[in-house]
C-alpha cells in the first residue's frame, strides 16, 4: 500500500463539497475533517487517549514551536512526534512560516529564507525551504508543509505578487530538498496570492500542477472580512486539481467549517475551538455560549443534550459552570473535550450529508440555526488572547 492516497467517495451536486478518504501509514482520515491543533505536541489540557475518544483522526503540530523547544533533533531521537507524544494516528506539521511572519520586527526575509530571533531566548535562526524539510523529516509527521510567504492583510498588490512568486520558488526548492529526507511523508503545496483574485487563481494553478500530494490554501483568515475569505476561495477552488486533498489553513469555527466545505475544502485546522473553550466559550447547535454566565448556575442537564462527548455524558452544566467560574484545571480539560467532539461530530454529519446528497440543505439549516459570535465579542476575545500570550512570554 502506498504511504499516502486520496480517493473521493461522494460529491455534492449543488455545492463544491466532496467526501473523501485519505490513507496514511498511521491510519485513515475520512474527509471533510477538522484537525485539533497541538501547538507544543499537545492539544492543550487533553491527552492523546482523550483525543482519540473524542473522534480525532488527525492532529496538527507546529514546527516553529517544536524546533525551538524541545528541538526537532530531540524529538527525532525519541522516535518522532508519534512516539514522543504517544499519538499513533496521522499528524500534520506546518512549516513554521506563519509563526515566523507573526514575529514582525524579529524576522527578516530574503530569497534564501526567513531569518528570525526566537521569542523564547532571542537566539538567531534561519528557516529555508531546505531546512524546513529537514526539520519536518525529524518531526516525522505524515503530512508536511513547505515554507511559504503569508502576506499581511491588507497589503499592496506588489507585496501580494512578490510574496506569491517567492512562495512558488520556495515550493520548487522544497520539492527538490525533500527527496533527500523522508520521501514517505506527504508534502502539500501552499496556495498564496493575498487578496487578489487573479493571483489566487494563478497560484492555485501553479501549485496544483506541481507534484505535491495535496494542496493547502494559506494566507487567509488573517484579519480580513469573512466575505473576502470566501470570495478568494471561489477563485481558488475551480483552479485546483480534483484528485488532491485540499486543506484550508487556520480556519475552523463551526460556521466557517460548514461554509468552507461547501466551497470545496476537505481539511481544516484551527486552535479556535480549544482556545475559546479555555475562555469559557462552548459550542452548541445554536451558537457559542459563555459557560460562566449566571443562567448556567443551577442547570442540571449536559451542555448540549444531543452531545455524546465525555463531558456531556458525565457532568451537568452547573458543575462545568462551577469549574469554569473557579478556574479549576479540570474545566480546561472538560471544556476542550466538548468543543473538539463538537467539531468532529459536525465533520461526521457534514460527511454523511454529502454522501446522502443532502449537504446543501444541511448547510442552510446549520447556518440558519447557528448564531456566530458577534464581531464585538470576537474582538474582545482576540484582545484577551493577546494579553494572555504576552503574559505567557513575560
Ligand atoms: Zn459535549
Amino acid at each position: 500500500m502506498p504511504p499516502f492516497s486520496f480517493t473521493i467517495d461522494a460529491r455534492c451536486a449543488d455545492t463544491w463539497a466532496r467526501a473523501g478518504t485519505i490513507a496514511t501509514a498511521h491510519g485513515v482520515i475520512e474527509t471533510p475533517i477538522f484537525m485539533p491543533v497541538g501547538t507544543q505536541a499537545t492539544v492543550k489540557s487533553v491527552s492523546s487517549e482523550e483525543l482519540r475518544e473524542a473522534g480525532a483522526t488527525i492532529i496538527l503540530a507546529n514546527t516553529y514551536h517544536l524546533m525551538l523547544r524541545p528541538g526537532s533533533q530531540l524529538i527525532s531521537d525519541f522516535g518522532g512526534l508519534h512516539a514522543f507524544m504517544h499519538w499513533d494516528g496521522p499528524i500534520l506539521t506546518d512549516s513554521g512560516g506563519f509563526q515566523v511572519f507573526s514575529l514582525g520586527h524579529l524576522r527578516k526575509l530574503s530569497e534564501e529564507g526567513a531569518a528570525f530571533k526566537s521569542h523564547l531566548d532571542g537566539s538567531a535562526h534561519l528557516l529555508t525551504p531546505e531546512s524546513v524539510m529537514r526539520i519536518e523529516a525529524e518531526l516525522g509527521a505524515d503530512i508536511i508543509l513547505p515554507l511559504d510567504i503569508c502576506a499581511a492583510y491588507p497589503c499592496t498588490s506588489t507585496e501580494a505578487r512578490e510574496g506569491m512568486e517567492r512562495t512558488h520558488r520556495w515550493a520548487e526548492r522544497a520539492l527538490a530538498a525533500r527527496d533527500s529526507y523522508r520521501t514517505e511523508q506527504a508534502l502539500f503545496g501552499i496556495v498564496q496570492g493575498a487578496f487578489e483574485p487573479e493571483l489566487r487563481q494563478y497560484s492555485a494553478q501553479v501549485i496544483g500542477n506541481m507534484p505535491f500530494a495535496g494542496v493547502a490554501v494559506g494566507g487567509l483568515s488573517v484579519g480580513e472580512p469573512k466575505a473576502v475569505l470566501w470570495e478568494m476561495l471561489r477563485h481558488v477552488t475551480p483552479a485546483l486539481p480534483e484528485d488532491k486533498p485540499r486543506h484550508l489553513l487556520g480556519v475552523g469555527s463551526p460556521e466557517d467549517f460548514v461554509t468552507g466545505v461547501s466551497l470545496g475544502m476537505d481539511m481544516f485546522d484551527c486552535a479556535l475551538p480549544t482556545r475559546v473553550a479555555r475562555h469559557g466559550g462552548l459550542f452548541t447547535r445554536h451558537g457559542r455560549v459563555n459557560i460562566t454566565a449566571a443562567r448556567f448556575r443551577v442547570e442540571r442537564g449536559p451542555i448540549e443534550v444531543e452531545c455524546d462527548c465525555y463531558t456531556c455524558r458525565n457532568y451537568s452544566v452547573a458543575y462545568v459552570h462551577h469549574l469554569a467560574r473557579t478556574e479549576e484545571q479540570l474545566y480546561y480539560r472538560l471544556g476542550s473535550i466538548h468543543n473538539i467532539r463538537y467539531m468532529l461530530r459536525l465533520a461526521s454529519e457534514v460527511r454523511a450529508a454529502i454522501r446522502a446528497g443532502t449537504f446543501a440543505a444541511f448547510r442552510d439549516k446549520f447556518l440558519a440555526d447557528y448564531t456566530p459570535a458577534p464581531e464585538a465579542v470576537r474582538e474582545e476575545q482576540r484582545e484577551k488572547w493577546k494579553m494572555a500570550r504576552r503574559a505567557n512570554k513575560a
